[in-house]
């Protein structure tokens, strides 16, 4: 939506700044506002911002976009913020103030590489790596053109986090899943978020022909970012599609309380779960893995403090962790002290970009985690399809 079909909104928020804190305002849960402690950097702040922007009593800088600019979209915002009217517009009142600091020029260097590289035909991802039509894992896991569902792996899991991806593809092998894939364009997650929005219809479109050309019904996505996009945001700009989606811990929890699959062996490991914002306060999604993780045989699953709509973020959000990387870290950082607390192993998580930052900050700060994903901890026990 365009940012003046929101200005009553914006108007409205009286900026009591429930929005920073977690729910029972133990502590801040903003990690824009924790880092700078300046209102600018709250969602109430930002509103004021915007509102002034749109006015006219104020005007578009470096620093004002990089105001904008400083929120990994995690969503604790609309959570907390006690206005149920309009709570749930606020990341998407921030992403229309940052289409329009694009369009005024002001979209900072660094998360402009995000769509230079993703509407170059040689790579069609955000990270510039050259772009892979799939066909070679089509051929190694023998998958069919048509399907009943596709695997939307997605650009991290694909590019960055293949250990995941490989994880994934045998999972929905073992549990007898009839599945393809496609030659992925980016789902555009990257481009919404940082408001560079011009293309994304197309490359939606795109994605939606490739999916239907197999027949499928039925999307999976390993990504909390591409599960978001696809659920909500290609509803928003009106594409047309008849596909169901559900993210990976979606169907392995629908599977085994079919029967259709059991877990028959055991990992003996201390494990927490840290919540992916964009499946969790963004989707409500908190239950499906946490159902998982409790079938494993031998687990001792484990909670933070913070979880699901209270849950801190992990920091790479929001073109966060390619415009300030170290604050990425940071906020990471964070996390891990949490989950120290657990006495925790492992750190499991269900989002490729989640893992990505919680692994460079668990090396940077040598935290000694095991960072895993759902799936590359199922790839570790023995699973067994049954026919139903
Ligand atoms: S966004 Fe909601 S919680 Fe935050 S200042 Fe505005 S009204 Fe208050
Ligand atoms: S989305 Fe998260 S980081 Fe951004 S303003 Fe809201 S609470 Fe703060």
């Amino acid at each position: 939506m365009d940012l003046d079909e929101f200005k009553e909104i914006i108007h409205r928020c009286f900026r009591c700044g429930y929005c920073k804190f977690t729910h029972n305002y133990s502590d801040f849960n903003c990690p824009s506002f924790d880092k700078y402690k300046f209102e600018s950097f709250s969602t109430g702040g930002r509103m004021w911002l915007i509102y002034a922007l749109m006015n006219k009593e104020t005007e578009w800088s470096e620093r004002v976009a990089n105001i904008l600019y400083s929120c990994p979209t995690c969503g604790n915002c609309m959570e907390n913020c006690r206005f149920e009217k309009f709570n749930t517009f606020l990341v998407d009142i921030i992403e229309a103030a940052r289409a329009r600091a694009v369009e005024s020029g002001f979209c900072p260097e660094r998360q402009k590489t995000l769509l230079e590289r993703t509407i170059n035909p040689k790579y069609y991802n955000p990270y510039g790596e050259p772009n892979t039509n799939n066909e070679d894992l089509k051929q190694k896991y023998n998958l069919p053109n048509q399907a009943e569902w596709v695997y939307f792996i997605g650009c991290t899991s694909n590019y960055r986090q293949q250990d995941l991806r490989d994880a994934t593809l045998k999972l929905l092998k073992s549990a007898g899943i009839s599945f393809t894939l496609i030659d992925e364009h980016c789902c555009t997650s990257p481009l919404i978020r940082t408001g560079q929005i011009e293309p994304v219809e197309e490359f939606m479109n795109y994605n939606i022909e490739r999916i239907q050309e197999t027949g499928a019904k039925k999307v999976i996505t390993s990504c909390a970012g591409c599960c978001r996009t696809l659920k909500v945001d290609f509803k928003k700009q009106d594409i047309k599609m008849d596909i169901e989606v559900l993210h990976t811990s979606e169907l392995i929890n629908h599977l085994l309380k079919e029967g259709k699959i059991t877990f028959d062996s055991e990992i003996n490991k201390i494990i927490t779960y840290h919540d992916p914002c964009h499946i969790g306060r963004h989707l409500g999604l908190y239950d499906a893995p946490r159902e998982v993780y409790n079938n494993i045989p031998g687990i001792d699953f484990r909670e933070m403090e913070r979880i699901k709509g209270d849950s801190w973020c992990c920091g790479a959000g929001g073109g966060v962790k390619i415009g300030y990387p170290d604050w990425a870290l940071e906020i990471s950082k964070e996390r891990l002290e949490q989950a120290k607390k657990t006495g925790a192993q492992i750190i499991s998580s269900t989002c490729p970009f989640c893992r990505t930052n919680l692994s460079d900050a668990n090396i940077k700060f040598a935290m000694g985690f095991e960072i895993l994903d759902l799936v590359e901890i199922l790839d570790k026990i023995q699973i067994t399809a049954h026919k139903k």
